[in-house]
């Protein structure tokens, strides 16, 4: 230990100095007392006094049921009748609601009151807006003071047992084997844990440490042993907050942190709940380089922040720790031990993971990693909890001379790698960890524990084998988008429960040639005024614009701008095929593309449509939008515009509300090209063999089961799109998973008729979604449809009157 070390560690007014001094300084020690009487004998006496000492804490009862409580608490108030009315009769028990939160039941005026005592951070409860107390036992003490908001105060209990250690602040009084611990012996620490008569592993003391919270500041690495034997609970903390980890770096005991997280398996990035501390913090804090060294060696995460964002290596520049500060200057990381396959999806958007994990039935911890739209270089985590998609921007930064990834406050991590074992050892801060992958075969994996990690062996540091990430480079246009080699069309697989279907994504259709950018109408960024942001595209923000000038003509259209932040190359293949398709396109009912500015940032500049998507039109304005004016004139509009693009040999496959834009209420157009393929000649289908996005909900059975995308097809989804519209924006199939549709489909089972869908539409919706793709309607068919039904007879008559 070096000297300033020593300093920093006598300095501090340690709990366990406290202890030793004032409690036991008149005390004779065990050996002596063994002297008089046996081990036994002691060890029955500690109990009993123990006991004693928890008296007033046997308000807890465990798991009972709220009934279970209400009838304890009432025969309780039948037995005492005649003593007093009873009010403040209470008992606490586990909340049935959540596992770490308590419930609270008592009597006032003849009734029953049920409170929540929620667990806000490890170890603090508040009831309702009542103060955040530390320790169960501490919040009780309070509302027995005083009712403090509750209808009285708490006054007598239901006999049950003391509350578990966890979460408790503080013991009650030091027990035996504490003091065993403190006095050091550890023949006799390992006679009283072999005693029946032995007490909890997990009791705490006054200071709220453990007999292991003693052991590791001490450093006394044989008792350690043996207590790490007696399956202690290694996440308990003391009155500050500290783990048994975050207590062998205040004592500087290196050894000690070998042997917890080797032997114990201690997880180094347990938060203190005061300040979010890091055992490697605390190492830093202390200047102890040894634990630092230790803790690094042991995998710690170098560069976790605290709830002041603190890195331990800026604590111990602001301690002036240089020793400390130089064992961070030369750290080498070890390469992560989980490889991007199992998890990374360059060409995945936000919908397309989505899809995919709800084909892979929402497994709560079931993740993957997809580039971000909104920032060139970042990424984004879509993880699942409790069946719900959640998604967390992964952003990055430059830290002194590193280059991190980070999500939110959490650690800075050298590499996506790094932050996918980080996450996948605990949840730190997200919902819950990283359990299982969807890899690029779109298969479910199982991702190692923190204890599988800690069992795998720890890859050489070899610097070929570690790369950290580079940052991003700035990208051009002249530089993108190498030749696509033409794909080969699989043979169809059939689906069946075990097997996953193949995903359709975005290659080029066989034969033809990545895109050239060179046939895109460029529009020069100086002729843009950029405007607010309208939305949220696929590929990043789509913003209102101005165009001064366009093909040599002064101008001042109003312009939607589609902004493409993504570092992929495949994903700007994809932007640009956009907008190629688009080019081609020239209709009253397809959303018109302007051109493409290179930016930087790369945008597609497209008319603009003043009132957005039709979906969430529907959704904000029912009242203005009626079904035999405006829903039937729109559904022949989309028809009409489908029709053209069959002329045209291009399959839509992402037809849906959302992507139908809204010109005036006598004018929508149909847009979002992203997924769009020309069909080629010869074929009316177009055939997807790798994955992409998916929206299941829209997509024909054999779409979903061969990955056939042909005009019929294109049919299938018109029929959904027809359903969102009639139900005024409802969202197809409610909750249900993709897995969940495919399986309703197959079974013969369509969407219901909305309420206000007239039976001639949900007749041709029903045909729309006809298994076989040959029994549909084609979109001449449907057009005709709408323009001969009676009913567009009031359709036409709007559209005069409002010409
Ligand atoms: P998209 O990338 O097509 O999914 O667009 C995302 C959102 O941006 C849409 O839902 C619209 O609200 C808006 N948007 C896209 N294109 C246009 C446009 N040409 N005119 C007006 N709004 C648009």
């Amino acid at each position: 230990m070096s000297n300033t070390q020593g300093d920093v560690a006598m300095a501090s007014d340690d709990d366990d100095q406290v202890y030793a001094n004032d409690e036991f300084s008149s005390m004779p020690s065990i050996s002596q007392a063994l002297r008089k009487t046996s081990l036994e004998q002691l060890l029955a006496d500690d109990k009993a006094e123990t006991e004693k000492a928890d008296e007033m804490l046997r308000w807890y009862h465990g798991k009972i049921s709220r009934e279970a409580a209400e009838k304890l608490l009432k025969e309780a108030v039948i037995k005492y009748r005649n003593k007093s009315d009873m009010g403040g009769l209470f008992l606490v028990r586990d909340s049935t609601v959540s596992t770490t939160d308590f419930s609270l039941s008592l009597t006032a005026d003849g009734k029953t009151y049920h409170y929540q005592i929620q667990e806000k951070k490890e170890g603090f409860f508040h009831i309702d807006d009542g103060p955040l107390i530390h320790g169960v036992e501490c919040l009780i003490a309070h509302y027995t003071d005083s009712a403090n908001g509750l209808p009285t105060n708490l006054e007598s209990f239901c006999q049950g047992r003391p509350p578990p250690h966890n979460v408790r602040k503080t013991g009650r009084t030091s027990n035996l084997l504490h003091r065993a611990v403190i006095e050091g012996d550890a023949k006799l620490v390992s006679q009283i844990l072999a005693s029946p008569n032995c007490p909890d592993i997990n009791a705490k003391n006054k200071t709220g440490s453990t007999a292991l919270h003693m052991a590791s500041y001490r450093g006394n690495d044989d008792i350690v042993e043996l207590l790490l034997g007696a399956k202690p609970d290694l996440t308990i903390k003391d009155r500050n907050g500290h783990t048994v980890l975050h207590r062998a770096c205040v004592g500087d005991r290196p050894s000690t942190v070998h042997l917890l997280i080797k032997r114990g398996h201690c997880d180094p990035q347990v938060r203190c709940p005061h300040n979010g501390w890091v055992p490697l913090h605390e190492a830093a804090m202390k200047g102890s380089m040894e634990c630092t060294k230790a803790l690094l060696e042991e995998q710690a995460t170098p560069f976790p922040r605290s709830d002041d964002l603190e890195t331990p290596l800026d604590v111990a520049e602001k301690y002036r720790r240089l020793d400390v500060m130089r064992v961070f200057e030369n750290f080498q990381p070890s390469q992560a031990r989980t490889n991007r396959k199992d998890w990374y999806h360059p060409e995945l958007s936000r919908k397309g993971a989505v899809g995919l994990l709800e084909y892979s039935s929402l497994l709560s911890g079931l993740f993957l990693i997809r580039p971000s739209k909104r920032q060139e270089g970042w990424h984004a985590l879509s993880l699942c909890f409790q069946r719900t998609p959640y998604h967390y921007e992964i952003k990055n930064t430059h830290y002194r001379d590193r280059f991190v990834h980070f999500i939110d406050d959490g650690p800075y991590l050298l590499s996506l790698e790094h932050l996918v074992q980080h996450y996948s050892c605990r949840a730190d801060g997200l919902p819950c960890a990283l359990r299982h992958s969807v890899n690029t075969s779109y298969k479910v994996k199982d991702m190692p524990s923190y204890e599988d990690y800690c069992n795998l062996p720890i890859p050489p540091g070899d610097e070929d084998a570690y790369r950290p990430d580079l940052p991003p480079r700035p990208s051009s246009i002249a530089d993108e988008c190498p030749p696509t080699s033409p794909t080969t069309p699989e043979p169809p697989t059939p689906f069946s429960k075990t097997s996953r279907p193949p995903l359709p994504s975005n290659p080029p259709p066989a034969g033809r040639p990545g895109v050239n950018d060179g046939e895109l109408y460029k529009i020069n960024v100086k002729h843009i005024k950029k405007g607010a942001e309208i939305g949220q595209g696929e590929y990043g923000s789509v913003l209102k614009g101005i165009l001064t000038e366009y093909k040599g003509k002064k101008h001042k259209m109003d312009i939607a701008l589609k902004m493409f932040h993504d570092a992929s190359l495949d994903n700007r293949e994809n932007f640009l095929r956009e907008a190629l398709v688009m080019q081609q396109l020239e209709h009253d009912c397809i959303v018109k593309l302007l051109g493409v500015c290179q930016g930087p940032p790369l945008m597609l500049v497209e008319e603009y449509l003043p009132k957005g998507s039709m979906l969430d039109f529907l959704l904000d304005y029912p009242t203005e939008v009626r079904v035999k004016q405006e829903l039937y004139l729109w559904a022949s509009q989309i028809a009409l515009g489908m029709m053209y693009l069959e002329k045209q040999q291009f399959v839509h496959r992402d037809l849906a509300a959302r992507n139908i834009l809204i010109m005036t209420k006598r004018q929508v157009k149909i847009s979002d090209f992203g997924l769009s393929r020309a069909t080629g000649s010869g074929s009316d289908y177009y055939k997807a063999s790798h994955g992409g996005r998916w929206p299941i909900k829209w997509y024909a059975p054999e779409s979903v089961n061969y990955g056939h995308f042909s005009h019929a097809s294109d049919v299938w989804s018109f029929g959904i799109t027809l359903w969102e519209m009639f139900s005024y924006g409802e969202s197809p199939y409610g909750d249900k998973k993709g897995i969940e549709v495919v399986q309703f489909i197959e079974s013969g089972k369509r969407l219901s008729k909305p309420e206000k869908c007239p039976d001639v539409v949900y007749n041709v919706m029903l045909r729309c979604w006809k298994a076989d793709a040959a029994q549909r309607p084609t979109f001449k068919e449907l057009n005709r449809q709408f323009q001969e039904d009676p009913l567009y007879a009031d359709a036409r008559e709007f559209l005069k009157q409002n010409k």
